[in-house]
């Protein structure tokens, strides 16, 4: 067991603030010619259900292997046009993002660690033979889409503007190799609270005969062909009153790896933090990267390590593991309260959200809401 700082390659040294470049300047604004009215908007922005909202605008860029990235803009949210022999359809050469605009008391609004999602959208991209978009146009996509909907950024508790950057291969080709037409666009989605009634935890079911991603495949990108495989896994876990799948490691089947779109924390009853490590089919959470900080600069024992399912059903059996917890951008950090499978059904603690979980999610919401100090620089303005 070894004790760890964080030394993910995309997050850590990645913040920086002011000095960063943006080409938000780039971004010619092409006003939609439908946009909502404010009594509109106000009635759709009252209590979205995650991602069925959307703003009135886009951001897009356009890359052909002649001429790179071009045509830089803020476009209506309209339906694309594909060809049905576009090559994303057929072979799934295809990346995405995750990210959230945060409205502070003062109205300024806010996105936390961009610079961490450009860097991992470019080696998503890497993986999945995309090109990589440079650092300036991801930021600029995302100052330039939030500018111009504005009045789409909620501004109640826990509330926030959902964006998803993505990447997909937009050429109308069938044969297989890497497309030489391409199409990144930032879409913006107003969301509540990822919990309608406030944090509760959650039932997972560990899958022991499916996997999410092996070594050398595409586990550590952000890609939508990994969400694919865990679908059926997930219908799984729902037929079980279980929420969420946890995946085990494809090799020896016999360690956690993370949940289907969350990666995972065991705190241990000695006050110990571990997640499994990055080995290449993790994806590495810019929630997880800054939670280890978190944990590791109030004093915490945190591990990157391997964590053999048994050591945690022992644990849960004789109290030496407290409490396990999920984290990402969209629900931030998750109690789980029970872990089952088809051979074990166990409850975590007492079943409900225990201090160490508690207490780093309020840390986290409370720099990213601006009530705590950002002591890192992970914040960065937008409006
Ligand atoms: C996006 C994602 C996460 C969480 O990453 P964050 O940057 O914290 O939002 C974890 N696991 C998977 C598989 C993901 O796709």
């Amino acid at each position: 067991m070894s004790t760890t700082t964080p030394t993910s390659a995309t997050a850590a040294g990645t913040d920086g603030g002011p000095v960063r470049e943006s080409a938000a300047h780039a971004f010619e604004v092409r006003a939609s010619d439908t946009a909502r009215s404010d009594a509109e908007r106000a009635a759709l922005m009252e209590a979205p259900v995650f991602g069925t909202v959307f703003t009135d605008h886009m951001a897009r860029v356009t890359w052909t292997a002649d001429g790179g990235w071009r045509d830089h803009r803020v476009e209506k949210h309209a339906p694309l046009q594909l060809n049905p022999a576009a090559a994303v359809l057929h072979y799934g050469q295809e990346v995405f993002e995750g990210l959230k605009a945060y409205q502070h008391a003062d109205g300024s609004v806010w996105t936390f660690r961009p610079w961490a999602n450009a860097a991992r959208m470019a080696a998503s991209a890497r993986r999945l033979a995309l090109p990589e978009l440079p650092e300036a146009d991801f930021l600029g996509s995302i100052e330039a889409l939030v500018r111009t909907d504005a009045a789409w950024v909620p501004s109640g508790a826990e509330t926030s503007l959902y964006l998803r950057p993505f990447m997909f291969a937009s050429e109308t080709f069938l044969g297989v190799r890497p497309a030489r037409e391409v199409e990144y666009v930032v879409i913006a989605s107003p969301v509540g609270p990822y919990f309608s009634s406030g944090v509760k935890p959650v039932a997972i079911w560990v899958v022991q005969d499916y996997h999410r991603a092996g070594p050398g495949g595409t586990g550590f990108a952000k890609c939508g062909g990994n969400y694919a495989a865990s679908l059926l896994p997930q219908q799984e876990a729902y037929a079980h009153g279980c929420e969420q799948v946890c995946f085990l490691d494809a090799v020896t089947n016999t360690e956690l790896e993370e949940l289907g779109g969350m990666n995972v924390f065991v705190v241990g009853a000695d006050g110990s933090v571990s997640t499994p490590p990055l080995n290449g089919s993790i994806l590495e959470g810019v929630t997880r990267s800054s939670v280890l900080t978190l944990l590791g600069e109030a004093g915490r024992e945190v591990h990157e390590r391997p964590i053999p399912l048994a050591e945690v059903r022992a644990g849960l059996e004789d109290g030496s593991v407290a409490e396990v917890f999920a984290c990402g951008t969209a629900a931030v950090v998750t109690p789980i309260g029970r872990l089952a499978s088809g051979d074990f059904d166990l409850t975590v603690g007492d079943g409900e959200t225990g201090a160490v979980t508690a207490w780093v999610r309020d840390q986290l919401t409370g720099i990213q809401y601006g009530r705590a100090e950002d002591r890192h620089g992970w914040m960065h303005r937008l409006i």
